[in-house]
């Protein structure tokens, strides 16, 4: 598979765990997204398991990402007024940012904010849920040969060492064959192992455990630190603003030569002028290929207003939040 084709099975893997996760220990409620992690480490993957309950009071706080910044004011502003430097711990950096994040707070309905003289006060409008429970980082490499196995060992190495992820895997695809055992031996022996055919598209039953992932979380009652937790939630408010769908946005929708291609149980981006799954890169204003839809497709038969290109764009919103409705639900 060339690089251009992992970009295709990474979004593959994401809706499969979207319907199938936990591949080994049965129905988890789950966020999916794609490319997040640290400054050190960006997992293809990320799986957050979440708690139903807690996460529905995690909507409560819209749609969008809670970033560093907001999380600190939002994770600990107070049930009753007070100013904001007597209810916030120290940030570890000037207090002016705390100021118009707590702005930026009260813009987006998160906690109340009003001025007592020339004093900020907040209030919390509700408390903020403790909503994720796991975190599960998945390597993505359909095509697993010596040179990427080696890699992989280092950056899989790396999550087992930090902790930062409860579970790490790698997919990878096998058509029916066998995963050479020989090379999963380079692997770490914590590291799960998911063995895809999506040959026939992605269905839930599209993968098979080759290896069991250990938990990486820490043993006993030890505890992550503080930062770490803090650095776990952010990429989960990340995970849980961005989805896996968001391609669309460094995307050329409006492209004529831009579709969804259904693959099984997904919908991926297909170029009918490049005749493939095109990455992000290439599908862009840059594309020598790049040509705007007419504009008559958009005043003519499109029942979205704004034309096909819209239309995608609308259609993965859609899907993401009838995802975010059913993790809800689940039990
Ligand atoms: S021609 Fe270029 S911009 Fe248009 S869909 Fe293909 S890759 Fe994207």
């Amino acid at each position: 598979m060339t690089p251009d084709a992992e970009f295709g099975y990474e979004l593959l893997v994401c809706r499969y765990a979207e319907l199938a996760w936990h591949p080994s220990d049965g129905p988890r409620p789950a966020v999916v997204s794609r490319q997040l992690g640290t400054e050190e480490r960006r997992w293809d993957t990320v799986v957050i398991e979440v708690d139903p309950a807690a996460f529905a009071a995690r909507r409560a706080f819209g749609e969008r990402t809670v970033d560093s910044d907001l999380l600190h004011v939002v994770r600990n502003a107070p049930a009753e007024w007070a100013w904001y430097r007597d209810a916030l711990p120290h940030p570890g950096y000037p207090w002016r940012y705390v100021r118009r994040a707590v702005h930026r707070a009260a813009g987006r309905d998160l906690i109340e904010e009003r001025r007592d003289g020339n004093r900020i006060e907040l209030r919390r409008l509700r408390p903020y849920p403790d909503w994720v429970e796991r975190i599960v980082a998945v390597e993505n490499k359909p095509d697993l040969d010596r040179s990427a196995a080696d890699r992989l060992a280092g950056q899989l190495a790396h999550d087992v060492g930090t902790g930062l992820a409860d579970e790490a895997w790698l997919a990878t695809e096998t058509t029916g064959e066998r995963v050479e055992p020989a090379l999963l031996r380079e692997l770490p022996v914590e590291a799960g192992i998911l063995a895809t055919d999506f040959s026939e598209g992605v269905r839930a039953d599209a993968a098979e455990v080759a290896w069991h992932p250990s938990d990486l979380a820490p043993a006993g009652d030890g505890e992550r630190d503080p930062e770490t937790e803090t650095l776990r939630l952010e990429i989960a408010e990340r995970a849980y603003g961005k989805g896996w769908r968001s391609f669309r946005e460094a995307m050329r929708p409006d492209c004529r030569h831009f579709e969804l291609r259904r693959e099984g149980r997904a919908l991926v981006p297909y170029c009918a002028a490049k005749e493939k799954v095109p990455t992000g890169r290439e599908c862009s204003g840059a594309c020598a290929e790049f040509s705007p839809e007419p504009p008559k497709w958009r005043t003519k038969g499109w029942p979205i207003e704004g034309g096909p290109g819209k239309g995608v764009a609308a259609l993965l919103e859609r899907r993401r939040e009838r995802e975010r409705d059913r993790v809800e639900r689940v039990e």
